[in-house]
C-alpha cells in the first residue's frame, strides 16, 4: 500500500440512508478499507518502523503537514511517515475509539499511565495549579502529588463522592489568585466508587481560570468504559482512558487512550510524538479486536456485578459494600449518578469485618476469582487496594479517602454470576 493513500474513508461508513449506525454496528468495520489491504476483511498488523514514499515530493508534503508548516489542504489526509508519528492500526483504532463518546480525536498511547501523563505534561508549565479529586489511581495520584510538584506544578485536590456545594467553597478559597490551567478527575473513583460532578466541576474551573484563559478538564472515565458515561457530553475537555481495562478486556494487553476536540487531542499528540509514548501496532491490533465485543462484555459484566453486589450487600460478614446500583435515592450524590452515568458498571469495592486480617483470609480463599491488580477483564479479579494498588498513598490519607484495611475491590466479569457468587460466599466463609 503507498504511504500517500487513505485507509481511512470514514463519513460515508457511518450511516445507511438517513440511520446513523450505532458504534456497536461500526466496530467491525469502520475506518478500514479491504481493497487497500490486497482485500484483507480484517485489518492487518501493520508491524513496521517506517513507510515508503511514493515520490520526495509526497514525503515534503507529509512532513510539511505533521510539523504543521501549513495548513491541511481540504481532502487531504496525513500520509503515512513513520510508526512513532502514526501507523494505519493505531489510526483505525482511534478512529473507532471516538465513536463511543462522540470525539473528534483520538490519540492512543502504550499504557493508561502514558496516556494520563502525556495529557497533563501538554497542559501544565511551572507555577500552575492542577486541580483533581481524591482518591485518583495509585499511578496518577504519584504523579499529580509527588511527580509533577517537583516540576514547580502545585496540586489542589478534592474529595469524589461529597455533593460538589460542598467542596466548591474551599475549592474557591485555596484557587483564589493562583494559575488553574488543568483539572483531572477521577469519577467513579477508583476504588470507592465515589462520584464527581463533572458538569459541576466544569463549570467552577473556567469560573476561576485567569481571564483569558481556559482550563483543561481531563476526567479518567476507566471504570465506567467508553460504554457507561460520556465526560465530554457533561462538559469535560478530555476524557482519557486506561485501556488496559475494560477496552483492552482480556487481561493480555497495557495501553491508554485521550479524546476530545481535534485541536487539544492535535497537542497532545505533538507531546506523544516527541516523548515517544505512542502505542505500538501490535497493541493496536489486539485493541481492534477488542472493540467488537465490548458492547457484549460491559453488558455482561454489569449484569453479573448486580447479582453480586445484591449478595454481597446481604451477607453479615460484609460491612459496607460501595457499588453504584445501591446507591440510596436520598444520597447527595443520587442525582449526578443518574444524570451521569448510564450504569452501575461492574466495579464493586466492599469492606470485610475484621480488618486487613480477613481481608486477607477472603482473599486466599478465593477459586474462581483470580487475585490479581487490574480490572475490566473478562475474568473476575479481587485485590486488597490499601496494600496493593493505592500502596503509596499513607494510611493517613487512605483514611481520608474512604480505603480502609477491610476494604476489596472486585472487577466483575462474563463468568456465569452464580459461578461467581459461589466463589465469593465459600471465601466469605474463611474470614
Ligand atoms: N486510571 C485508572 C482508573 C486505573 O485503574 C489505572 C490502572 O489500574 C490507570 C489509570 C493506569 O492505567 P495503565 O495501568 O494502563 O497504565
Amino acid at each position: 500500500m503507498p504511504a500517500d493513500r487513505t485507509i481511512r474513508p470514514r463519513t460515508e461508513q457511518r450511516t445507511i440512508g438517513t440511520r446513523a449506525l450505532r458504534p456497536e454496528s461500526l466496530m467491525m468495520s469502520y475506518g478500514y478499507d479491504p481493497h487497500l489491504s490486497e482485500g484483507a476483511l480484517k485489518c492487518p498488523v501493520f508491524q513496521t518502523s517506517t513507510f515508503v514514499f511514493e515520490r520526495a515530493e509526497a514525503g515534503k508534503a507529509f512532513f510539511e503537514l505533521a510539523y504543521g508548516l501549513r495548513e491541511k489542504g481540504p481532502t487531504e489526509e496525513l500520509g503515512l511517515i513513520y510508526s512513532r508519528l502514526n501507523n494505519p492500526d493505531l489510526e483505525v483504532l482511534e478512529d473507532r475509539l471516538t465513536l463511543w463518546d462522540e470525539a473528534e480525536a483520538c490519540a492512543v498511547f502504550e499504557s493508561g499511565m502514558a496516556a494520563i501523563a502525556t495529557s497533563l505534561l501538554t497542559f501544565v508549565r511551572p507555577g500552575d495549579v492542577l486541580l483533581h479529586s481524591e482518591p485518583l489511581y495509585g499511578g496518577s495520584d504519584y504523579f499529580v502529588r509527588h511527580y509533577l510538584p517537583e516540576l514547580g506544578v502545585e496540586p489542589v485536590e478534592f474529595p469524589a463522592g461529597v455533593s460538589f456545594e460542598r467542596v466548591e467553597p474551599d475549592i474557591r478559597k485555596r484557587l483564589k489568585g493562583k494559575r488553574l490551567s488543568a483539572a483531572l478527575i477521577e469519577t467513579p473513583a477508583n476504588p470507592t466508587n465515589g462520584l464527581v460532578d463533572i458538569a459541576a466541576l466544569a463549570r467552577l474551573s473556567r469560573a476561576v481560570a485567569p481571564k483569558g484563559t481556559r482550563p483543561v478538564v481531563m476526567v479518567d472515565n476507566t471504570f465506567l468504559g467508553p460504554l457507561w458515561q460520556h465526560p465530554l457530553a457533561h462538559g469535560a475537555d478530555l476524557v482519557i482512558y486506561s485501556a488496559t481495562k475494560f477496552i483492552g478486556g482480556h487481561s493480555d494487553v497495557i495501553a491508554g487512550a485521550c479524546l476530545g476536540p481535534a485541536d487539544l487531542v492535535s497537542k497532545v499528540r505533538t507531546l506523544r510524538t516527541f516523548t515517544g509514548t505512542m502505542a505500538g501496532p501490535w497493541t493496536g491490533w489486539l485493541l481492534l479486536r477488542s472493540l467488537e465485543t465490548l458492547k457484549m462484555r460491559m453488558t455482561a459484566q454489569a449484569k453479573n456485578a448486580g447479582y453480586v453486589a445484591e449478595m454481597l450487600a446481604g451477607h453479615r460478614k460484609v460491612k459496607r459494600v460501595h457499588y453504584l446500583g445501591l446507591m440510596p435515592e436520598d444520597d447527595p450524590m443520587f442525582e449526578v449518578y443518574r444524570r451521569q452515568c448510564l450504569s452501575p458498571g461492574s466495579m464493586i469495592s466492599f469492606e470485610v469485618e475484621g480488618g486487613e486480617k480477613a481481608a486477607f483470609r477472603f482473599l486466599n480463599a478465593l477459586h474462581l476469582v483470580k487475585l490479581a491488580v487490574s480490572l475490566g477483564g473478562t475474568e473476575s479479579l479481587a485485590e486488597h487496594p490499601a496494600t496493593m494498588t493505592h500502596a503509596d498513598v499513607t494510611p493517613a490519607e487512605q483514611r481520608r479517602f474512604g480505603i480502609t484495611p477491610g476494604m476489596v475491590r472486585l472487577s466483575v466479569g462474563v463468568e456465569h454470576y452464580e459461578d461467581l457468587i459461589a466463589d465469593i460466599a465459600q471465601a466469605l466463609k474463611q474470614v
